[in-house]
């Protein structure tokens, strides 16, 4: 049988040893090798909106598979086709760019930015302004917009041109940004960074200073996407309009899809040639995502992600008055992190592997955050069932404190 033990010699070490091998899915269940059954609140790092092998998405991709794959950008695909007509529907955006994951979508977001701003202003307006802690993928232009330095560590040299401030600090923009900028990049809710919601005068704020500046906006939504937070995308919370959105993980329910939606004034400069992937649209990938669009974008699903992320909110804070481990819960939506006091701090692995031995998935968000990212589709009796299983798990917790 496949185990561990070789995935430890054929795996390179970058993700550590995961501590479990599972081979099947069905809604918000997942199976181990002895048929052991998990409820995922972890949702594949908040990519599996609609469970596992939700029927209309195992359709939509068989249905797709039966007909082409792939095509290559030199040919059109009808599903990649209406699926950008939707998002244009659905959204600020006047046009779509596909790719493959988000990292992906993040540098399109970057490099159509600079481009813009190269063929309006000449070469000296290229400063991309991104946040610390912030987390926008492991490439290296990525991981250089990212405000964790760890990830950056041991693989310089990095790209030039970009600042990091401090994340919903008004006064540290203000003193940054100049006409040199060219973009201004946040998430909506920093999500590796810890499920920090930007704070709306900060968003307020850097929307009105790159409108001062002549940046664009790029709002980062590969987390908070596709009716994580309880709206189609998070940004519509507010009343602000990006100029550049970079959209992953959840847009395929975990078939590697990416999107970057802009304004026409930043595609106007993706000419021919300019940018591209070999993937990117793929009729299977555009296809699913298509199908996803469609069930996720319904007030029956974002409903259901209003309400369940409310029942957890409460359930969690309720757990917490019994255990008191955390000092804030926060989030929105499916999106919830519980940040840990500072007497339990760098222990939130701990956390999800207690939560994982009483059959519950749950994910961290760096060392001091215990993150909740279930599927969309999660029922009321399911997350009652995750909340009596943290119970457990949090109470194991305290007693080997
Ligand atoms: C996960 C994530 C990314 C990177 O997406 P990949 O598909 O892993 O490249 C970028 N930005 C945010 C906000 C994310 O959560």
């Amino acid at each position: 049988m496949t185990d561990l033990s070789d995935y430890q010699q054929v795996l390179t070490p970058n993700y550590g040893l995961p501590p479990k091998i599972i081979v099947r899915g069905q809604g918000c269940e997942l199976f181990g090798q002895s048929n052991e059954r998990y409820l995922d609140l972890a949702g594949g790092i908040a990519v599996s909106a609609l469970g596992h092998c939700h029927p209309d998405i195992v359709k939509a991709l068989t249905e797709q598979a039966n007909k082409v794959w792939h095509l290559s950008n030199v040919l059109a695909n009808e599903p990649a086709i209406e699926l950008a007509k939707a998002l244009v529907a659905a959204t600020f955006a006047d046009r779509v760019f596909f790719c493959n994951s988000g990292a992906e979508a993040n540098e399109a977001a970057i490099k159509a930015a600079r481009k813009a701003a190269f063929d309006l202003h000449g070469p000296g307006k290229n400063e991309i302004i991104a946040f610390n802690d912030a987390f926008h993928g492991r490439t290296i232009a990525t991981v250089t917009a990212g405000g964790q330095p760890k990830y950056r560590t041991g693989f310089g040299p990095m790209p030039e041109g970009f600042t990091h401030l401090p994340f919903n600090d008004c006064n540290a923009l203000e003193a940054q940004i100049s006409e040199k900028t060219c973009a201004v990049m946040v998430e909506a809710v920093q999500g590796e960074g810890g499920v920090r919601p930007i704070c709306p005068t900060f968003f307020e704020k850097i929307r009105a200073a790159c409108d001062r500046v002549g940046a664009a906006l790029i709002v980062d939504e590969v987390q908070t996407g596709m009716g994580r937070t309880g709206k189609l995308f998070a940004y519509q919370h507010s009343d602000i309009t990006p100029d550049i959105l970079s959209s992953a993980k959840s847009l395929g329910c975990g078939f590697p899809i990416g999107a970057m939606l802009c304004k026409e004034w930043i595609s106007e400069h993706l000419v021919a040639g300019t940018h591209g992937s070999t993937y990117g649209g793929n009729p299977l990938g555009t296809a699913v995502a298509g199908k996803a669009l469609e069930i996720i974008n319904t007030p029956e699903l974002l409903g259901n992600v209003v309400a369940r992320g409310q029942q957890l909110m409460e359930g969690l804070n309720t757990l917490n008055s019994k255990h008191e481990l955390f000092k804030t819960i926060r989030g929105k939506g499916l999106l919830i992190g519980a940040v840990l006091k500072d007497e339990y701090s760098g222990r939130s692995g701990e956390l999800s592997a207690l939560t994982m031995h009483e059959g519950l998935m749950t994910l961290v968000a760096g060392p001091n955050v215990h993150r909740f990212a279930p599927p969309l589709v999660i029922s009321e009796v399911e997350i009652d069932e995750a909340l009596q299983l943290l119970d457990c798990a949090y109470s194991k917790f305290n007693k080997q404190t």
